[in-house]
């Protein structure tokens, strides 16, 4: 006779989000509309060389504190652990969080040494080094339009740019040159990043999966780095600014908001409580922004 066992507790739900340009953004990423007397109230998440830096709405604040305080959130950026650390979330901090595109996790704000080494494994297996493209970069960028140029914890390179100079013809060429060496090329804002292919922040997104033992996965992301993460979710969203944006990137489980700048942030931080509450719901019915269990914050703080 086999001994009983009791119920498994329900899988938690895992909300993986980018998070420049799709929860935070900095004052050139804002698109703020309509009146000044009627804009939302901003609070500063991240200051960098003794100035304000990135912000999200007060809203946003409140509803991803609530998504942190529930367990459920985890920071998913390219940032390295560095320039992550500059952010000061609303809410707890998150129990994990993936930093370098995927190529670092950190567990309660500490990098995780074997998967640091499982990364490490699979680059050099699969892709270029990053000494071969950064020598790529460094030749052939212009110093007419190159700001900086840096290696990102050892696994990725980014150019800081005049992007009003730059031309576009580089960036495609880069691209097509980076694709036949196993690399990927992304362009967000001032950053021309290069990045190897199999650093992917959905694979490091299934690794906190198998050990919070989670279920669905909920995600969002503005940039060509953040669609394998979409692709990978069960729910996903999308502001209205981006390379995706621009590329009319989507997909079946994908939502393409029209919203744009730190508004979006803000829908799409509404959304996942929205999820959330559903999925937390007794039987499921409850659905979208009425949904209204506990996790719903709406209108802006007074
Ligand atoms: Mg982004």
């Amino acid at each position: 006779m086999t001994s009983r066992t009791p119920a498994p507790a329900p899988a938690p739900v895992l909300v993986a989000s980018d998070l420049d340009r799709t929860l935070i953004y900095s004052t050139a990423a804002l698109a703020l509309t309509g009146p000044d007397e009627q804009a939302p109230r901003l609070l500063c998440v991240e200051v960098y060389e003794q100035r304000p830096l990135s912000y999200l709405t007060e809203a946003a604040a409140a509803l991803l504190a609530e998504l942190s305080a529930a367990g459920a959130f985890v920071p998913v950026t390219t940032r390295t652990p560095e320039q992550y650390a500059r952010v000061q979330l609303p809410g707890p901090p998150p129990e994990y969080a993936i930093c370098a595109n995927g190529g670092e996790l950190l567990v309660r704000g500490t990098p995780d040494p074997e998967w640091r080494a499982h990364v490490a494994g699979a680059l050099a297996a699969e892709c270029a080094p990053l000494a071969e493209v950064r020598e790529r970069l460094v030749r052939t960028a212009d110093p007419a339009w190159l700001l900086k140029e840096r290696t990102a914890a050892g696994l990725f390179a980014y150019l800081v740019v005049d992007r009003d100079r730059l031309p576009r013809q580089w960036v495609t060429d880069l691209a097509g040159w980076a694709a036949g060496h196993g690399w990927t090329v992304s362009l967000q804002g001032r950053k021309v990043y290069a990045v190897p292919a199999p650093l992917t922040k959905s694979a490091a997104v299934a690794e906190v999966v198998r050990r919070m033992g989670a279920g669905r996965v909920l995600a969002a992301g503005d940039s060509l780095l953040d669609a394998d993460l979409l692709l990978a979710a069960d729910r996903a969203w999308r502001p209205g600014h981006g390379e995706l944006a621009d590329e009319g990137w989507t997909a079946p489980h994908v939502t393409a908001l029209r919203t744009r700048g730190v508004a979006a942030g803000e829908e799409i931080l509404r959304a996942f409580t929205a999820e959330l509450s559903a999925a937390s719901g007794a039987d499921g019915g409850a659905r979208g922004g009425a949904a209204g269990e506990g996790l719903v914050v709406t209108g802006s703080a007074p």
